[in-house]
């Protein structure tokens, strides 16, 4: 797939101190701090969140003249259920349309222990034949993401994605999408306890954040989703089709990593 030189030295500004030479990405523009304004989940650390626009997760929009359209709910009660029911929960969950066309809802994948969550947008073709995010072309990019920060899915690292269902066509899911899906990812959290989240693309940072997220100003901020970290950054598609901007991916991954380092040993 041709990766590596994309995430190869040519700049001599290393993003990270420490970060191995080859691994650090061209064309390196270390984004300027932006300006602290307020947020409904702000963002902690080094600086606090965009202006922002609540999502319609759980209050979708009133139907014309009329009450408000109840936003559809997964059957019954997750908080009580471990990983294996939800993961069953999930495969059969009929709480929006996507459902009608899935092969195979994408729970989810990795160490049930990690410290680290990746949250993507949704499955893809191949995720929808086989049940397991981030294994095609898209997943590739995501592993060479990963190994970059010393990374190896399964390993410390779990990855799941906004919506558990294939939308048609590999279209952006919709508000109501997210929100119907958004119990799944909540259980997960509650469940993986992990130390980061990284938002993969826009859907998932807005699902985890509520508001409006456009990731070109969201990136180098932490945020926070129940009190645990979340930093943002491009989908690994994106990635695929924008490849100047996998410098960009490459300083958010610094980030990250530098984001545990300090969460794990309180540097
Ligand atoms: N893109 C995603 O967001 N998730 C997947 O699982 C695959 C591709």
């Amino acid at each position: 797939m041709g990766l590596a030189p994309l995430w190869r030295l040519r700049s001599a500004q290393a993003v990270e101190q420490n970060a191995p030479e080859e691994l650090v990405a061209e064309q390196i523009a270390a984004p300027a701090p932006e300006p602290r304004q307020a947020a409904p989940r702000p963002a902690v650390g080094r600086a606090e969140a965009p202006a922002v626009q609540p999502l319609a997760r759980f209050m979708p929009p009133a139907a014309e003249g009329g009450a408000p359209v109840p936003s559809p709910q997964p059957a019954g009660d997750l908080a009580s259920l471990g990983w294996d029911e939800l993961d069953a929960r999930i495969r059969e969950c009929a709480a929006c349309d996507l459902c009608k066309r899935r092969k195979r809802a994408v729970p989810g994948v990795g160490d049930r222990q990690a410290d680290w969550l990746f949250v993507g947008e949704g499955p893809g073709a191949e995720e929808d034949e086989r049940g397991e995010p981030f294994v095609g072309q898209a997943g590739r990019l995501l592993d060479a993401m990963l190994t970059t920060i010393d990374l190896r899915r399964g390993d410390d690292v779990f990855i799941g994605n906004a919506v558990k269902c294939r939308p048609p066509n590999n279209r952006t899911p919709e508000t109501a999408e997210l929100a119907a899906c958004f119990p799944y990812l909540q259980r997960q959290i509650e469940l993986l306890q992990p130390r980061l989240i990284v938002a993969l693309g826009r859907p998932a940072a807005q699902a985890l954040l509520n508001q409006e997220i456009k990731i070109a100003a969201a990136r180098g901020k932490l945020f926070a989703y129940n009190g645990i970290p979340v930093i943002v950054t491009y989908h690994p598609a994106y990635l695929l089709r924008n490849q100047p901007d996998k410098a960009k991916a490459w300083e958010d991954l610094c980030f990250a990593r530098a984001t545990m380092r300090r969460l794990k040993h309180g540097a």
